[in-house]
């Protein structure tokens, strides 16, 4: 068990949560996903070890879709929605590796190894980005049974690939590392940031 009283420990993980929030809320507002808040808790308590618990949140906002669509047009949507909901979920983790490793440093492989590994740590957690991941991809796969001919499924794979999402994270976290750690930053002071401050972080790049 980890004792209260060690500030570097949880200086330590305040600082891992806060850039795996501003890793999710940085490439969700590129994607234009909103959220209402983010936030981290100032310290890990013994339950929240014993749970596997995070100390840090982001609450999206329901995912909004045009009404006025119908068709195959309706179903691009709601997949190409599905698709970025899956990149800025793997770009929490993503970010918390970048933090570890510099990817210009190391090899890519042990970039990826460490990805996994801070994915995995929500393997079995209610709501971790695991989890989210596998639905989603789940919903996927739903419509592809239900909505395309066999024949189509090949480049329809292609096209819906998790690895694919997951090297576009990287990409785009490895693009707006600043703007993260700059986010990360700010939110490790303040502990929360509404939707509206968060962009002006990620914007403003004299901060
Ligand atoms: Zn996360």
């Amino acid at each position: 068990m980890i004792p209260k009283e060690d500030n570097t420990y949880q200086q330590y993980h305040r600082r891992v949560f806060a850039h795996h929030e501003a890793g999710h809320a940085t490439i969700a507002y590129r994607l234009g996903r909103k959220f209402d808040h983010i936030e981290v808790i100032p310290s890990l308590t013994p339950w929240l070890i014993q749970f596997g618990g995070s100390m840090g949140h982001i609450d999206y906002i329901g995912l909004m879709y045009d009404e006025t669509k119908r068709g195959i047009e309706a179903l691009d949507e709601v997949l190409s929605k599905q698709l970025q909901a899956i990149i800025y979920t793997y770009a929490g983790p993503v970010a918390e590796a970048r933090l570890e490793i510099d990817p210009n440093k190391a090899s890519i492989m042990e970039y990826l190894d460490c990805i996994e590994k801070c994915l995995d740590m929500g393997k079995g957690a209610e709501n971790s980005d695991y989890e989210q991941i596998e639905k989603i991809l789940q919903g996927i796969e739903n419509v592809k049974l239900d909505r395309v001919k066999p024949e189509s499924f090949r480049f329809f794979d292609r096209m819906y690939d998790p690895e694919r999402m997951m090297m576009r994270a990287i990409s785009m976290v490895e693009k707006d590392w600043d703007a993260i750690t700059r986010l990360a930053k700010v939110l490790i002071d303040r502990g929360r940031l509404s939707y509206d401050e968060a962009c002006v972080v990620i914007e403003n790049e004299d901060r």
